[in-house]
């Protein structure tokens, strides 16, 4: 996906407005100045990338430079439901609705995948431990010689695993990227913290400095994994991947992700297999869904989008990966949204 643009000129234009837009503040009455900046930045963003290339990770020189103290804004990540796509602080764009791959193998996984990209999905979730790089990558590489896609289109994201991999990170990560043979990987994820998370983390920094991975992150860390976690790391996750579905809503979890201006997104959005069909028999969400003509698949992927949750259902039936692109007709109302987070049991639908 195209990079939006640098950080570093964000924070200089954010540091140079709140110094002298104090006026024209007041003049527009608005107190918005970062969403101005960012707005503005957007804007003059480049119009191309050339995603192709491992050797130039489209890193801009200004990225290079440290901002000061005062220079420290964090921006909160908005969505973009025109474009389907939020920035990621790492500068990179991804999309806010994908597919999630965990399950799908051999050749399910491979026209699960060209499905999804034929229907406009642009993010594929997939992991060591899921055991279907190789396909995943496949797809991809198919799609492209299609014609479907070009490789700076499509946002792919995996993971290493707890354990052996993360006992010898930059080997394991090697694996993630020559499995899926597509060049550069989009973003990579440690899947769960692990004794050895912080050497893993500071490999993956070294794989962002040699332009084989774009954007890291983390999953399955929660507030306290966080707070002992960000202060020894030098570059801030760029997204948190944890579980989120309306009965497990993590209200307290997702604004302090969010604030750090990291990305959450969610794993078992629809509950996850073995899940679904209770959450699809909601009461509460068959009749919002009812009322928009929707699917309560839809509207439970409507929610996390609206709460600025990116969405990666899993599905193998292509009826569903397309209605599962197909959020942007419609809208919830804040009475719909409280009504949903009204839903919250606290009830995880995993261990981790
Ligand atoms: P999910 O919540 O996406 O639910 C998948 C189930 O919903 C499947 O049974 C599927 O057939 C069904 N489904 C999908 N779309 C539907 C529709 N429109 N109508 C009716 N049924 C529909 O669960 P998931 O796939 O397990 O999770 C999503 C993704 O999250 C995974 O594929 C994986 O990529 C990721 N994940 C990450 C972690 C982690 O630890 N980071 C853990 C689990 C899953």
């Amino acid at each position: 996906m195209r990079k939006r643009f640098s950080l570093g000129v964000i924070l200089l234009l954010a540091f140079i407005l709140a110094a002298c837009g104090q006026d024209a503040t007041e003049e527009n009455g608005t107190n918005g100045s970062v969403e101005m900046i960012q707005a503005a930045v957007i804007e003059t963003a480049p119009s191309d990338e050339s995603p192709e290339s491992v050797e130039e990770p489209a890193v801009s020189d200004k990225e290079e430079s440290e901002p000061s103290a005062e220079e420290e804004i964090i921006m909160k990540a908005e969505f973009d439901f025109e474009t389907r796509t939020v920035t990621l602080n790492s500068g990179y764009e991804i999309p806010i609705n994908g597919l999630g791959t965990y399950s799908l193998h051999g050749e399910e996984c491979i026209s699960s995948v060209k499905s999804a990209l034929s229907n406009g999905v642009r993010l594929i979730d997939t992991a060591s431990a899921y055991g279907n790089e190789e396909e995943v990558g496949q797809a991809v590489r198919e799609a492209i010689d299609e014609g479907i896609i070009r490789r700076g289109d499509v946002f792919v994201t995996t993971k290493i695993y707890p354990g052996d991999e993360m006992k010898n990170p930059a080997q394991s990560i090697q694996a993630c990227i020559d499995r899926l043979d597509i060049g550069y990987v989009d973003l990579m994820l440690l899947h769960h913290p692990d004794p050895n998370d912080l050497e893993a983390y500071k490999v993956m920094e070294q794989f962002v400095k040699e332009g084989k991975i774009r954007s890291i992150g983390l999953s399955n860390w929660y507030v306290e994994e966080l707070t002992e976690f960000l202060p020894q790391v030098e570059t801030v996750p760029a997204l948190i991947q944890n579980e989120i579905h309306p009965y497990y809503q993590e209200n307290e979890v997702i604004p302090y992700i969010q604030d750090l201006g990291i990305v959450v997104q969610g794993w078992y959005p629809l509950g996850g297999r073995g899940h679904t069909a209770e959450l699809f028999g909601d009461p509460v969400i068959t009749e919002i869904a009812e009322k928009h003509g929707a699917s309560c698949a839809q509207v439970i992927l409507r929610w996390n989008l609206q709460k600025g949750v990116v969405v990666i259902p899993g599905s193998s039936n292509p009826d569903h990966i397309r209605e599962n692109t197909e959020l942007y007709h419609f809208s919830l109302t804040e009475d719909e949204m409280e009504r949903i987070n009204a839903l919250d049991r606290g009830e995880k639908h995993d261990w981790y």
